[in-house]
């Protein structure tokens, strides 16, 4: 499920690059909608939040997460990476997430800069090293999240959190039927 058409980059490689650029808020998938379609679908074991956009640039991206692995779903998408700082892994992670993959598209920072080009269509030195130290402190983050849950005797370390989206869920079903 496309959750946003927007992106930080404008790879090489990628229709992004040649397409009319997309504003943040004009391509977002709208949180009704999203929980409509999520809703709508009793079977749903897996779901990728995933187009052609850069899905930490969706403004509901944690309740998504949040709602789809509370309704028992392997949620995760692909990121570039670029926006994943440590408070965004944690919050992620707390969220729910069960996966994640981070594109790179290339081994060292001289061949990552010149396909991951940022909006002026040229390299942006210094991203290379930004994105792997993001992938650290996700790592950091998921090492947390895994060690957490044993500590509590078993319940799950963001319970807390889940609680709470459920919470926010039910006022917003129950507003929507008012
Ligand atoms: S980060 Fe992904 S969506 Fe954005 S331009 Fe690059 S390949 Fe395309």
């Amino acid at each position: 499920m496309e959750i946003t058409g927007a992106c930080n980059l404008r790879c090489r490689m990628c229709l992004v690059r040649y397409a009319p650029a997309v504003g943040r808020g004009e391509g977002a998938l709208d949180l009704e909608e999203f929980l409509e379609l999520v809703d709508s679908l009793p079977h749903l074991r897996k779901l990728t939040l995933q187009g052609l956009g850069e899905p930490l640039l969706s403004p509901h991206l944690l309740e998504m997460v949040s709602h789809a692995a509370a309704r028992g779903a392997r949620v995760g998408f692909s990121t570039n990476g670029t926006l994943l700082d440590g408070a965004t892994a944690e919050r992620l992670i707390a969220a729910g997430l069960s996966w994640l993959h981070v594109s790179l598209d290339g081994a060292t920072a001289a061949t990552y800069e010149d396909v991951r080009h940022g909006t002026a269509l040229r390299p942006r030195p210094g991203q290379f090293e930004r994105v792997m130290a993001n992938l650290r402190g996700l790592i950091r983050a998921a090492r947390r999240g895994l060690i957490e849950p044993a500590r509590a005797g078993g319940v799950r370390g963001h319970a807390p959190q889940r609680g709470r989206a459920r919470a926010a869920r039910g006022a917003r079903r129950r507003d929507r039927h008012r």
